[in-house]
């Protein structure tokens, strides 16, 4: 933060399919943002490939509203690296990230930017309660943050998004974290300095639905767990230990039988006992399998060193009052390596 300028504020959101949504979040942004005078502000709308309105609705607001800046991806590349992308462009001396959906309410910014102001450089939203979420989500949700804390030695907060601000030196950090499937709210608490929470009721979906079904929250988990733990592969070591000293006990059992030429008891021989042997060894090692294939896939897609994401235009409201003092450069999500 500069001493002699009032700090700008960056609020980046990844928007996909969310032409409903636009124009009410950025109504919302704007006032709350305006009661934060004299910190001035930027609006980072990360266009994910939408294939409704959403683009067309960013472009009709920019004439509008100052300060907006649209950052239009090639294709969708998901939330998480949507998200990265509008970081990296952002220039605020506070970054607060948010969903487009106004399911994370911007009044809870003015708390944020006071904790800030009192020299936290993480704030983040804990979720005291959600609406309009299927039981399902919010049981599988509050499972999954209890699972990953146990899972890892990074203190990663439960019931907490990504709705959170980010003081400049910590999404420095981040922009040095290049790594390609992105758990970013485990990425922040790894970041460390000083985090803390403020606690807020998470409202429903404005309009539409939501674009994180089954199968991308299940992907989204994986991610989580592999890029802060190995506890996974740790698994499969205990594991192979395990059916080895199974094993070990039956061979002994088995030969002790034979040894002393007594009649062997039914389990230890026939086509039963031999083919749930095989089967339960088949499925141990394909579980072993499995998991170090995550790793391994993972690892696959960090040596390809592939960008992120690529971006198609920044275009910025006409008439601009942000000005940039941070040094925050145009980047393309290149890896620095
Ligand atoms: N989003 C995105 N790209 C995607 C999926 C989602 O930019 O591929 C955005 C979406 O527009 C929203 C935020 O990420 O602003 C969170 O998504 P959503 O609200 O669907 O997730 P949920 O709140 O249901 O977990
Ligand atoms: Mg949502």
């Amino acid at each position: 933060m500069s001493e002699t300028a009032a700090p700008v504020l960056s609020i980046v959101v990844p928007l996909y399919n969310e032409e409903g949504s636009v124009a009410p979040l950025v109504e919302r942004i704007e006032a709350v943002a305006r009661s934060l005078a004299p910190m001035t502000h930027e609006i980072v709308l990360v266009n994910d490939g939408s294939t409704d309105g959403t683009l067309a609705a960013i472009r009709e607001l920019m004439h509008r509203v100052p300060n907006v800046v649209l950052v239009n991806l090639s294709r969708n590349f998901g939330h998480q690296l949507a998200a990265t992308a509008g970081m990296d462009i952002a220039q605020g001396d506070a970054i607060v990230l948010m969903d487009g959906d106004l399911q994370d309410p911007p009044e809870l910014i003015v708390q944020f930017v006071a904790k800030w102001r009192e020299g936290y450089d993480v704030v983040y939203a804990v979720r005291r309660s959600r609406k309009g979420e299927s039981a399902f989500k919010v049981l599988t949700a509050r499972f999954f943050y209890r699972a990953i804390k146990r899972l890892t030695r990074v203190a990663i907060p439960v019931d907490t998004g990504d709705f959170r601000l980010m003081s400049r030196r910590v999404v420095e950090a981040l922009k040095r974290s290049r790594e390609h499937h992105r758990f970013l709210r485990g990425m922040v608490s790894w970041v460390g300095y000083n985090q803390t929470g403020v606690q807020y009721d998470r409202d429903e979906r404005l309009s539409g639905q939501t674009k994180y079904p089954l199968t991308k929250m299940m992907r989204f988990a994986i991610d989580g767990i592999t890029s802060f733990s190995d506890v996974p592969l740790r698994f499969v070591s205990y594991l192979g230990f395990a059916s080895s000293l199974v094993a070990f006990v039956y061979a002994a059992i088995v030969i002790g039988y034979k040894l002393f030429s007594l009649n062997p008891p039914g389990y230890t021989r026939g086509w039963a006992s031999t083919i749930v042997a095989v089967l339960f060894l088949g499925g141990v090692q394909l579980i072993g399998l499995g998991i170090l294939g995550e790793y391994i896939g993972r690892i696959y897609d960090e040596v390809k060193g592939r960008p992120l994401y690529l971006v198609s235009e920044i275009e910025r409201s006409p008439g601009v009052q942000t000005v940039a003092r941070t040094g925050g450069r145009f980047s393309t999500g290149a890896s620095s390596r």
